[in-house]
């Protein structure tokens, strides 16, 4: 209908930073690459390209932080929350919006997959869309390849994307736990969460546990995220008391099997992202009866 706005809202988790964008998208694509990976935590990165007059800031500009990995671009995220924000792209003239920021049903579904040769084993690459191995034709950024720490002994490891947090376990995880909730959804910035899940026994930090800044939504809600308060990059988690150390998928460097999977809160799905895999979903959580099987 002519008139009717089609700009949609877009927050970092807290709530702090604010924006809107409009379309059309330049583009809508998923990216794979190590340092995506490890910005959101996620098992890769799905962002928009948008026009400066059709980006708009609402609020909390003054909240992020200008981080920058590498000379290309910035990797911007909230001081607060540590969620990915919005960067002026490789190419000046566009915005690159985080797709797990924006609000409602975009009208639009991502389009293309780069940097698959850097692709994490678990994510998942079976949709028809066109893949490439690193930036796509007509792009000619220099490609930064990040140092992979990997502690010796270690089942697993992982680092932050500025290095300052690292982290080992001794056991490898059973299984990869997806969670599309609008909170897993903004924290990560991405089309959902992935974590892996060990125990509290086999875990250890290597360094920057100090670096790591937790953000918790007021109460009563209970929902928290912890991150680099250097970088931004999601960072393992253990709620107090737990058993369990919550391990972003993104962040780990050791070369991991092919886990099952489970998805979580897949009824708050963002409408433009489509599970194509066998694993089980649930609306929210599963049934008390299967969480032993799942999360044992
Ligand atoms: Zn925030
Ligand atoms: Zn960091
Ligand atoms: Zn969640």
């Amino acid at each position: 209908m002519r008139g009717v706005s089609t700009s949609i809202r877009g927050a970092c988790l807290c709530g702090a930073i604010a924006f809107s964008v409009s379309p059309p998208y330049r583009w809508f694509a998923h990216c794979h690459c190590s340092m995506c990976r490890k910005h959101h935590g996620a098992l890769f990165a799905t962002g928009l390209g948008v026009a400066h007059d059709a980006f708009r800031w609402l609020d909390g500009t003054d909240e992020i932080v200008h981080y920058r990995a590498t000379a290309a671009f910035e990797r911007p995220f909230c001081r607060r929350c540590g969620s990915t924000v919005p960067a002026v792209s490789h190419d000046e003239r566009y915005w690159h919006v985080p797709a797990g920021l924006l609000d409602g049903d975009l009208g639009a579904h991502p389009r293309t997959h780069i940097f698959t040769a850097s692709s994490s084993p678990l994510a998942p690459l079976d949709d028809a869309l066109p893949k490439h191995a690193a930036y796509p034709p007509g792009i000619t950024l220099p490609i930064v390849e990040i140092p992979r720490a990997r502690a010796a002994s270690a089942a697993v490891s992982g680092n932050c994307l500025c290095g300052s947090v690292s982290f080992a376990a001794a056991a490898e995880p059973r299984r990869l736990v997806n969670c599309y909730c609008s909170l897993c959804r903004r924290s990560r910035a991405a089309a959902f969460g992935s974590t892996l899940l060990v125990g509290t026994d086999v875990f250890r930090w290597i360094r920057g546990q100090e670096r790591v800044k937790r953000y918790a939504l007021p109460a009563p809600r209970q929902y928290a995220t912890d991150f680099c308060a250097d970088c931004g990059s999601l960072a393992p988690s253990a709620p107090a008391g737990s058993a369990t150390v919550m391990l972003p998928a993104g962040a780990i460097d050791t070369p991991l099997p092919r886990l099952p999977a489970v998805h979580l809160y897949v009824g708050s799905k963002a409408a433009w992202h489509e599970i194509r895999d066998a694993w089980p979903q649930f609306a929210e959580l599963p049934p008390p009866e299967r969480l032993t099987e799942l999360f044992r």
